[in-house]
């Protein structure tokens, strides 16, 4: 009953989603603007009259369905991301979530744990550990694996700590690189982080598990349906099915170990008491934009969570981090005398500053640089793109 339920709720925020991008694409299409979120929650009520299942499903959870779509339209708009795509029924991976009613009973001698979701009601879960505060959104995952998991973000009402001034002797400088995974410069010195190791064990498994599953029986058939469009029929073997979650399971196995070495990482980080501002460059063109191999490092290492994780732990101690304008040439500078250097190619791991002759590493002097955005000039930050304000949720789009 709960997982029809939980299916239910799958398929119809999956259902506003999609109708979302649909008419805010037509509409811009029309009237050469953007639709707005507030009126297609208006619409969204006669939309349940026409289309009568969609009243099975908790209606705060259609709403964000809506006002997810409407972020990632905005992140389109102001040239974050790409245009959002529709998500697939068939896609391995499908959520929703619940922003209110939720309830959280921990287990007490004799019950078990439950997470009461209107309506669902009350779910067995195991719960990982205790909070105190009101709950503001519960996420409802489920992994290609077939196992759930909820993910609950609490308000714990704590007084939000003043972050503290910046000062550069206690700033560092976080470079992202692709050979060594984080290169951080301080005061007391350089810090090499390297790539994790599971990603190496897990990926000669994948390799496996991949290559089993394509001996694997899958039958594609091409009809055509009443509409006369080709709609394409899978049927797949058992064994194909097997293992298929196999490879679903290996993957996720990858994800808690990246989540594992992330906390571990930040946390590290986090309390240096030598450090209270961290400065690390912008993702949005580095990362996805400039240069594709950095971009896989970005989904291998999981910088954008990993800045993430960093951002709200150090905002919790009231540390800063702060992000460099994105046209600081933060790879391209000499750290000792500031002379840019004209062109730099991934390849060259070290290089020679013609200006002042000094022999740099690349993700070190990278890292430097960013350490020193902290004392540029305001008209210089500015200049850069950036008026070293702090990270805000939408500076990492992944
Ligand atoms: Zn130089």
């Amino acid at each position: 009953m709960q997982r029809q339920s939980m299916i239910g709720h799958f398929g119809c925020t999956r259902w506003v989603f999609n109708r979302y991008l649909s008419e805010a694409d037509d509409c811009y299409k029309q009237t050469g603007k953007t639709m707005r979120c507030n009126d297609f929650i208006v619409r969204l009520v006669k939309l349940k009259e026409e289309y009568p299942w969609l009243k099975d499903v908790n209606s705060q959870s259609l709403q964000m369905a809506a006002r997810n779509a409407d972020r990632a339209f905005v992140n389109f708009f102001e040239k974050r991301t790409k245009h959002p795509r529709f998500k697939s029924k068939h896609s391995s991976r499908q959520s929703f979530h619940c922003p209110q009613n939720c309830k959280v009973l921990f287990p007490e001698i004799g019950t078990k744990g439950h997470i009461v979701l209107p309506k669902i009601g009350p779910i067995k879960a195991i719960l990982h550990r205790r909070f105190n505060g009101t709950i503001k959104t519960v996420t409802v995952v489920r992994e290609a694996s077939g196992k759930y998991y909820v993910s609950v973000l609490v308000d714990d009402a704590q007084p939000e700590v003043v972050p503290d001034t910046i000062d550069f002797e206690r700033t560092a400088g976080i470079d992202a690189g692709i050979k060594t995974a984080f290169t951080v410069v301080s005061q007391s010195g350089t810090e090499k982080i390297d790539n994790p190791t599971f990603l190496k064990k897990h990926s000669e498994q994948l390799k496996k598990q991949q290559k089993r599953l394509a001996r694997c029986l899958r039958i594609v058939n091409v009809k055509e349906n009443e509409k006369g469009e080709k709609v394409k029929e899978v049927t797949v073997s058992k064994r194909y099915e097997k293992v298929r979650k196999e490879l679903a399971r290996t993957h996720e196995r990858i994800r808690h170990s990246r989540k594992n070495w992330i906390d571990q990482i930040t946390h590290r980080l986090v309390n240096d008491s030598q450090v209270t501002t961290y400065v690390i460059e912008d993702l949005n063109l580095k990362g996805m934009v400039k240069n594709h191999h950095l971009a896989r490092a970005v989904s291998d290492v999981g910088i954008g969570n990993f800045y993430r994780t960093l951002r709200y732990k150090l905002k919790a101690v009231g540390k800063n981090l702060i992000v460099a304008g994105r046209w600081y040439p933060s790879s391209k500078r000499c750290p000792e005398c500031g002379a840019k250097k004209e062109s730099l190619t991934l390849k060259e791991r070290d290089w020679r500053c013609t200006q002042c002759g000094h022999e740099h590493d690349r993700d070190e002097a990278a890292a430097r640089n960013l350490r020193h955005w902290v004392k540029l000039s305001e008209s210089d930050k500015h200049r850069y793109g950036r008026n070293g304000r702090a990270l805000e949720e939408e500076a990492i789009p992944f």
